[in-house]
């Protein structure tokens, strides 16, 4: 294991919109215990993320949070444990008040329109929101595409071997006859 060095954990969202400055950091995934609540054991990974602070022309914020990992799932069809890949990017708006954060949900907003807000801070836990992040990405309900330790009858190949007549073409001999 190498120096984990010194890990950003707060940010100051009215800077770093205001300066369109980014932050980036790692962290051990063992270290986000609301992320592992109900997981199976993880393997050593890390979680990797970017925070970019945006303002635009109407002096709205935004921060654009990118996210990697590969939590370990427990496969809702076999039961393994399989890492599933998260790469993932959001946009969030950042807001001023309690209030802000519930402004805008008119009856008539279209919901592909609605982008999820959080408070502005100046110590705003980046490590939390990244959290978050990766647990918004999680599946619902985790599964293999293809399970790895079905049993070998309901993996196998089709029989194809050429000299073993298809039931098809026995049908039609027996009609001939
Ligand atoms: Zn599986």
């Amino acid at each position: 294991m190498g120096n984990p060095g010194v890990e950003i954990q707060y940010v100051d969202t009215y800077e770093l919109t205001r300066a369109g400055h980014e932050v980036s950091g790692q962290a051990a995934i063992a270290q986000f215990e609301r992320l592992l609540e109900g997981l199976p054991e993880q393997a050593d990974t890390t979680v990797e993320w970017v925070v970019k602070g945006e303002m635009d022309a109407f002096g709205q914020r935004f921060l654009r949070v990118q996210v990697k990992a590969s939590p370990m799932l427990e496969c809702q069809r076999c039961m393994q444990p399989f890492a599933w890949s998260i790469d993932s990017l959001n946009r969030l708006q950042v807001v001023n008040s309690e209030a802000d954060l519930d402004a805008g949900e008119a009856a008539d907003t279209d919901p592909d329109d609605l982008i999820e807000r959080i408070l502005g801070s100046q110590r705003l836990d980046v490590l939390a929101l990244v959290e978050d992040e990766v647990i918004l990405s999680l599946p619902y309900v985790p599964k293999h595409d293809v399970c790895p330790s079905l049993p070998e009858s309901l993996v196998q190949e089709p029989d194809t071997d050429p000299a073993r007549p298809s039931p098809f073409s026995v049908l039609g001999q027996l009609k001939k006859d």
